[in-house]
């Protein structure tokens, strides 16, 4: 074994191989991967070798199309055959909800080039031949699902890579990993050591044993997983015979299974609602190629439902059932990406679907590993989206749900209950009893609405329950002045005598100056988004930056990679050690006034301005600045002060009628604004002129800013894209996000956000399209639940386009 190498990848599963393929394959050849067994020794081995396209984040689902494309690729360069057969498959709904849903699916295929089409239960029956048509409402087609041979595709990669020049150490368990003072690490086994310049944590079930050796606490578990494997069954035998071609793979989601065929009999598996997690403190490192002891009282209920929707299963003997664990992370997307706080230290773990994944987990982590970033948005795989909220309790909860629910539909008001309450806020209580419903952003509870007795959430793709409440939300604010918590906001404070010199190359904005503020969009070297904050600066208080809370971790990653290394410059994430409140609305000045005793007046102070002042008793942050669009503010305060601030703001607003708005309310204000927000409409994949920020990049200020180059670049060439608002004929319904945008009968783009603004009750759909066709007024349709509305592009904001109200 060597002693040095450029990256050490612990773990020979199919994931680890990946990266240690596409490691090589981008020219990084001096690269170990150890295995503390044979290849395959964890989940792999056991894996029932199902892959397919279909993901609920359309970024991990293109990720999923190349990891299927890249079969070929592997076979061919390894010599290594990796048993793939592209079957075809089959997604049933079998109520009409999941036929929605399904429509949603085939949607947003259209723009990721994912070939699907909605047919009917007696067309599905023809492709289909075991399943009972009469069960089933519709279904969609997919050419792009299958199977292939685990251990084949993983040796398959890992031969791939060696042929590349990478290096594969089997039977050498690693044991510590010790990071050495010049940055180094090295990684100890029991056949001696290698001292690399990064380290991947690909461990998979033992990925948390992994990441507990550097001090890290991974929220990834692994679940017992059963599939059967029936005896031969002559319906199969028939139609193999007929057709030539194999049984179509097919995914039962209101049985929770998935169907295919295996030699002359089937394989079926199930996501059971009486899941068990297994090794839930400590993966025994003794495990290796064995099973788990099946438990088919477990999966009978789903077992039930599948001999009904398959009858020819009820016929037929199981041959064998096959227990494994895999792991998974608390949403059920890999963790992938580098590491805050552990330079060199990278994940890919937490891949439930490795041969669906494993490609694009390889992919991304390489091009990251190479070139500095992933190539690809991959945020819903990113570690970072997981905090220090993430305990082992938490994730094993979460888990728990997630598997039960893997094939359940979730709805767009719906809110997943494990884990919660974890963090709140203490005026929690308080906004309980006015009626708050909750939903959650990076592990805080959040008012989403505030719901009279009697009502809450009725779970739809439709206008619901909440329509006409948060309708009364918005008149509050737009009619007189509400009150919301904004706690969930991410706070920086950045201190220093290098304090203002690191933001100006940092952020792409011009510097504010004492007692004010600004909106600051933050860049990566190729010139694209990777931040858009609110910055001011506090005078001899340093500075003070708010941004998206569930980027705390994210951004704080990016903050500390360009912290100089003389301590200039201190960066603190505030989480919850700072609290928030906002008021907004045409009386917000009126209530501050009753407030505070500091002079409010607009010429005392303007739009864009700060201050520290007392609300009552209590000391606040207040910021002149509003989501909402309209005259606002945003005050923020020492959580031990939240109450007394949020008291004093009630009673002010007593006799102006001050209501409680939450954040549907919010969306529904900030769309009339055209006003985006991180990972929806700004993401690492946009730049600004595309994401209409350009207009806050100081291109011209003298600091050579981080990206600036690239952005130069963008505003000469025009970019590719444009983030426009279309306002929708809507009926019942509206845009969630990752709907297609059709133009000219073809999908020429895709939404991010949007919803339906009530205060000039407009159904609005946020979204890119390419820039040809961005200053086109009409023509547009938007997809929506498998019917095209109609679509104009709205340029100017539908309220206040002129600032009057805001600055006023
Ligand atoms: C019953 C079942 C059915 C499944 N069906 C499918 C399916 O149809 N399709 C699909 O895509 N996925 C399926 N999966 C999931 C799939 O198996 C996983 O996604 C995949 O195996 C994860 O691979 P991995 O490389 O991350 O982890 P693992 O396969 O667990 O590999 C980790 C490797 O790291 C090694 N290792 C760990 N710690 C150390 C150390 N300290 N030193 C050296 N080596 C170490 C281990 O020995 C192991 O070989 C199934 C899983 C199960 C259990």
């Amino acid at each position: 074994m060597k002693s040095h190498a450029k990256v050490v990848v612990i773990g020979g599963g199919v994931v680890g191989c990946s990266v240690l393929f596409h490691l090589a394959r981008h020219g990084w050849t001096d690269v170990v991967l150890l295995e503390r067994d044979e290849l395959t020794s964890g989940s792999t081995w056991h894996a029932a070798g199902g892959m397919h396209t279909i993901n609920g984040d359309p970024n991990v689902a293109k990720l999923q199309k190349y990891t299927i494309s890249l079969y070929k690729e592997i076979e061919e360069l390894s010599g290594q055959a990796t048993g793939v057969h592209l079957t075809g498959g089959v997604l049933l709904a079998a109520t009409e909800a999941r036929l929605d849903w399904l429509r949603g699916v085939v949607a947003k295929g259209r723009y990721l080039g994912i070939d699907l089409e909605v047919i009917s239960p007696k067309e599905a029956a023809e492709l289909m031949p075991l399943l009972d048509p009469r069960q089933f409402v519709g279904a969609v087609r997919n050419k792009e699902d299958g199977h292939l041979d685990p251990s084949g595709v993983t040796h398959a990669y890992a031969k791939a890579a060696r042929k590349l020049g990478a290096e594969v150490e089997r039977f050498t368990k690693v044991e510590d990993i010790v990071r050495r003072a010049d940055g180094m690490w090295r990684v100890i086994t029991n056949k001696g050591e290698v001292v690399a310049e990064h380290v991947v944590n690909a461990g998979g079930l033992w990925a948390r044993e992994v990441g507990r050796m550097v001090g890290l606490e991974l929220p990834v578990l692994a679940m017992e997983h059963m599939y059967l494997i029936t005896e031969d069954m002559p319906e199969v035998a028939a139609w193999n015979a007929r057709t030539g071609t194999e049984i179509m793979h097919a995914v039962d989601f209101d049985g929770e299974l998935y169907l295919r065929q295996e030699r002359g009999g089937m394989l079926m598996g199930t996501y059971e609602k009486a899941n068990k997690p297994w090794s839930e403190f400590q993966t025994p490192w003794n495990f290796g190629h064995e099973l788990l002891a099946p438990d088919i009282d477990r999966i009978a209920p789903s077992l039930e439902v599948g001999f009904r929707h398959f009858p020819a299963f009820e016929k037929t003997g199981i041959k064998q059932i096959i227990n494994g664990p895999f792991t998974f992370a608390p949403d059920g997307n890999p963790l992938v990406g580098p590491v805050r706080g552990l330079p060199g230290f990278w994940v890919a773990c937490g891949v439930m679907a490795g041969f669906s994944q494993g490609g694009g987990v390889g992919l991304a982590l390489s091009n990251w590993m190479i070139e500095g970033d992933p190539g690809a948005d991959i945020w819903a795989m990113d570690v970072a989206r997981y905090g220090d909220w993430a305990t082992m309790a938490y994730t094993n909860a979460k888990v728990r749900e997630n598997y039960s629910r893997r094939f359940s539909i979730r709805f767009p008001n719906e809110e997943l209950p494990a884990g919660r309450p974890l963090k709140t806020t203490p005026v929690y209580d308080l906004l309980s009893a006015k009626g708050a419903q909750w939903g959650v952003a990076y592990g805080l509870e959040v008012p989403l609405w505030y719901a009279p007795a009697g009502v809450e959430d009725e779970f739809s793709w439709r206008r619901s329950s909440d329509f006409t409440h948060v309708a009364n939300e918005v008149k509050t604010v737009r009619t007189g002045v509400g009150l919301s918590e904004i706690s969930s906001f991410a706070k920086y404070r950045v201190t220093g005598e290098g304090a203002a010199a690191w933001l100006d190359r940092l952020l792409a904005c011009k510097l504010p100056k004492p007692g004010r503020m600004t909106l600051a969009p933050m860049l990566k070297e190729d010139g694209r988004l990777i931040g858009d904050f609110t910055l001011a600066n506090l005078g001899g208080d340093g500075w003070f930056l708010a941004g998206s809370g569930v980027a705390e971790q994210y951004h704080m990653r990016w903050f500390e990679k360009h912290l100089p290394d003389e301590g200039s410059v201190r960066i603190e994430a505030l989480g919850q050690k700072l609290t928030g409140l906002s008021i907004a609305g045409p009386k917000a000045r009126d209530v501050l006034a009753k407030a505070t005793r500091w002079d409010v007046s607009n010429a005392a102070f303007p739009f864009m301005a700060i201050a520290r002042m007392d609300m009552g008793m209590a000391p606040c942050l207040v910021g002149r600045v509003s989501y909402t669009g309209d005259l606002g503010y945003e005050m923020w305060v020492a959580p031990e002060y939240q109450r007394a601030a949020f008291q004093t703001l009630m009673a002010a607003g007593e006799e102006f009628g001050i209501g409680l708005f939450g954040s549907r309310a919010l969306n529904a204000l900030r769309l009339e604004k055209n006003y985006g927000s991180w990972a929806r409409e700004y993401r690492p994949i946009y730049g600004p002129l595309e994401a209409g920020l350009d207009r806050f990049v100081a291109y011209g200020k003298e600091a050579d800013f981080i990206g600036k180059a690239g952005a130069l670049a963008e505003r000469k060439q025009g970019g590719k894209l444009r983030l426009r608002a279309f306002i929708v004929d809507a009926d019942d319904a509206d845009v969630i996000g990752d709907e297609p945008i059709w133009f000219g009968g073809a999908v020429r783009g895709w939404v991010t956000s949007g919803g339906y603004a009530h205060h000039s009750k407009k159904s609005v759909a946020v979204g890119y399209v390419p820039k040809e066709i961005a200053e086109e007024s009409d023509g547009f349709e938007i997809e929506l639940l498998g019917k095209r509305h109609a679509a104009r592009i709205q340029a100017a904001p539908l309220f206040d386009a002129n600032f009057e109200r805001m600055r006023g």
